[in-house]
């Protein structure tokens, strides 16, 4: 295991925001993580920071970084294990490699597999849970246990993993045959022309409400461009906040904070955060 001490978060959020942290661990086996449980407190599982919004100045939070956990193992002819710091790009190389179809919807995702699972993120129609079998967590008790996915609660951008705290180790995915790679070259194209990839950004703020979407929502209500500081919503994609050069936290909270009230006096629909914010 790595530790680095008194170390800048600033690069490890895609919002370019984050401030300063006593630890940052980098793990190499699930004991380590064990062993991080039992004598520190304040800790949170960071992956590759695409969902998450990290506070300016002096943390209380300790990070853990599993992205060492980052192996792919073939189980049976159509059955994978993938530790869950695999960067979610480098499975979809594999799964185009074994000829596997099935995450196709998914890819330009930038998370690693333990993010996606947590937050069960999806694209298109397709969630990261269509094609789970069993996912393999570190529970509340530090017990490793593997949970079949019809034992998970799980619906849109939620899972009981969030609740319950749990530590997603791994988890093993079953796949058919026909990778589709038109299907990738054909999204990858959309998010390059619709996402602000240009600009440091989480990707959707907020979660569509039921029958509803938060970008239609926020157009609705006049706030599309919308600037605090240099935080803004994006010009492009109105539910991506976008990072203009020097916006602050307080930037982006004060920015959400506007959108939601905004949409709620203009829509009577209230939105809920998308992102994860680390706030202390
Ligand atoms: C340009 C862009 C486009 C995006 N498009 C999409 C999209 O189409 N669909 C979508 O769903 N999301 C999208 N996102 C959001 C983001 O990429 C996903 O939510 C992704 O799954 C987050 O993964 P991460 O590793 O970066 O997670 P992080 O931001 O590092 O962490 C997110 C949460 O997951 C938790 N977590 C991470 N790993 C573990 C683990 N092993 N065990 C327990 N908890 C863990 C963290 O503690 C945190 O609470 C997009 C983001 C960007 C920047």
């Amino acid at each position: 295991m790595k530790i680095i001490k008194n170390h800048l978060m600033k690069e490890y959020s895609n919002m370019k925001i984050g401030g300063i942290t006593k630890n940052y661990f980098i793990v190499e086996n699930k004991d380590e993580i064990k062993n991080i449980l039992d004598n520190y407190r304040n800790i949170f599982i960071i992956g590759n920071g695409t969902n998450t919004l990290i506070r300016d100045g002096e943390l209380e939070t300790n990070f853990v970084s599993l992205k060492k956990l980052n192996k792919i193992k073939k189980i049976e002819d159509n059955i994978i294990e993938v530790e869950s710091g695999v960067d979610f790009s480098d499975l979809i190389s594999y799964v185009e490699k074994e000829d596997f179809t099935g995450l196709e919807n998914l890819a330009g995702i930038p998370g690693t597999v333990g993010g996606l699972i947590y937050m069960n993120g999806g694209a298109y129609g397709n969630e990261i849970f269509d094609y789970i079998l069993e996912v393999e967590v570190l529970d509340e008790n530090r017990n490793i246990r593997r949970i079949k996915k019809e034992n998970i609660d799980f619906s849109y951008r939620n899972t009981e993993i969030q609740e319950k705290k749990w530590v997603i180790l791994s988890a093993s995915f079953k796949f058919e045959k026909g990778f589709k790679k038109d299907i990738v070259v054909e999204i990858q194209k959309k998010r390059d022309t619709r996402h602000p990839l240009e600009l440091p950004n989480l990707g959707s703020s907020f979660k569509n409400p039921k029958d509803n979407f938060a970008a239609k929502l926020i157009i609705k209500s006049g706030v599309q461009g919308y600037r605090i500081g240099d935080a803004q919503i994006s010009e492009k994609h109105p539910n991506f906040i976008v990072n203009l050069g020097n916006a602050s936290y307080e930037d982006i909270i004060n920015l959400i904070s506007h959108v939601k009230k905004e949409v709620l006096s203009k829509t009577g629909v209230s939105l809920e955060e998308e992102i994860v914010i680390i706030d202390k």
